[in-house]
């Protein structure tokens, strides 16, 4: 039985954890839980996983969620109202609770990193949802995990496929993930793409996209803000600095392909020159399941993956003019230290915007290439927390003044006219 702890536990990421723990209660036992606002979920999953603590990113929702689990009828109370914190500190005190082996990170955004590292300092595993994270401070994480020991598991579902295609190599454990050091008998690195909500859409409709279109995913249902970095395809390049820190590989060794049908999750090439691919349908239950239960398989009564129904897999190379938050992200990776947690912190506000409707969906890449630019000449090769902190505020400052300054080339007016 492995106690966990769910980190946004009201999110995509969190529902589907917490639907697997209800599935499996011989396998998984929720312990802690934290979430943002939503306070009707959160009360239904206290009422149904009872954990020991639980956490709010806000302080000033607590006293209200403190009255509701006392109000509740009796028969509805869990058997102990558990441990209730907030802000910081408080999402820092769950994900570091003593009973846990493994948290799940599903909090969207940078907003995951002091959480992550909490949890990685007290030396749980880590099934790795919150990518940013890794992103944004990957130099900071690996040294925390080698010093404490912890496991990240990947829980994105390409990586998860990665992960599993490694397993019958000499990478047998999770020993070597993210040490920066190329894993044994690995070439190259595949990560599949679908492409999005505009895989279908040429460059020059892209001009009258709106926030709806961006948000309707294809192939699978997200938050709102990995939807948006699918449409953008900065997803896949978030995921290839993503890779570069779990497989240790350089840059010219992970590549893009897009597939519009999301079977295959993803594919390495060892040095002996086969091609491994995992797949299954585009379901996050299963990577997420994967990263819980690692090494070991859980059996389940999911849907068969029976390839005759899907009758053909398509792949293409994905197109880099359309798509230039890509190639933002393969030079913020390249460019290592603190760019990639400007390009992530840059791109974290952008998307906001957009889903504010403040700027438009061509101008996403756009502020995030200037913040990258302006940030070269600051930029600190090997970066503390502290450096990690402050140009993620800096690069977020820098978005928002962009935007407010309005030049030509960032307003919505000037698109789509
Ligand atoms: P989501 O928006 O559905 O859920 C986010 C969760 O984090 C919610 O519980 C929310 O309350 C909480 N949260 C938001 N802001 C917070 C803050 N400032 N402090 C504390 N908690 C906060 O997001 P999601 O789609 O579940 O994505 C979660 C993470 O998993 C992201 O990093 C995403 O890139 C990654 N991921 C998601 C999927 C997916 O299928 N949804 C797939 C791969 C990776
Ligand atoms: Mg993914």
């Amino acid at each position: 039985m492995k106690a966990i702890s769910v980190l946004g536990s009201t999110g995509s990421i969190g529902t589907q954890t917490l639907e697997i723990a209800h599935e499996c209660p011989d396998q998984f036992k929720v312990v802690a839980l934290t979430a943002g606002n939503n306070l009707d979920l959160l009360i239904d999953q206290i009422k149904k996983h009872q954990p020991e603590v639980v956490a709010l990113a806000e302080s000033k929702n607590l006293p209200e969620l403190q009255k509701r689990l006392q109000n509740l009828p009796n028969k509805e109370k869990p058997k102990e109202i558990p441990h209730l914190v907030a802000g910081k500190e408080g999402l820092q005190i769950a994900a570091s609770w003593e009973t846990a082996d493994l948290v799940v990170t599903g909090i969207v955004g940078c907003a995951g990193l002091l959480p992550t590292l909490a949890a990685i300092k007290a030396g749980k595993d880590i099934a790795l949802a919150n990518k940013e994270t890794l992103i944004a401070a990957g130099p900071v994480v690996l040294p925390a995990l080698k010093k404490s020991g912890s496991r990240l598991l990947p829980a994105d579902s390409e990586h998860s496929a990665i992960f599993q295609c490694l397993q019958g190599t000499p990478f047998t454990d999770t020993a070597r993930l993210s040490t920066g050091v190329p894993t044994p008998g690995l070439r190259n690195i595949q990560l599949t793409a679908s492409g999005g909500a505009f895989r279908d859409w040429s460059t020059e409709a892209l001009k009258n996209a709106t926030v709806k279109d961006a948000t309707s995913h294809p192939n699978w249902s997200m938050g709102k803000k990995i939807t948006v970095d699918s449409a953008t395809l900065m997803n896949k390049g978030l995921e290839v600095i993503e890779a570069h820190y779990l497989f240790g590989l350089d840059y010219d060794h992970i590549e893009i392909v897009i597939h519009p049908q999301s079977i295959i999750h993803s594919m390495v090439e060892l040095t002996d020159s086969s091609v491994l691919a995992q797949m299954g349908w585009p379901d996050m239950k299963l990577p997420i399941l994967y990263a819980m239960s690692w090494p070991n398989r859980v059996e389940t009564k999911w849907k068969r993956l029976k390839l005759p129904e899907i009758g053909q897999l398509t792949f293409r190379d994905p197109d880099t003019s359309k798509y230039p938050c890509m190639q933002l992200a393969y030079s913020a990776g390249k460019a290592a230290g603190t760019m990639p947690a400007v390009l992530n912190a840059a791109n974290e506000e952008a998307v906001a915007l957009f889903l504010k409707e403040k700027i438009h969906f061509l101008n996403i890449p756009k502020v995030i290439e200037k913040t990258c630019e302006k940030h070269k000449q600051d930029l600190k090769a090997d970066p503390q927390l502290d450096d990690v902190i402050e140009v993620d505020t800096w690069a977020r400052q820098e978005v928002k003044s962009l935007v407010e300054k309005g030049t030509d080339e960032i307003t919505m007016s000037t698109i789509g006219e």
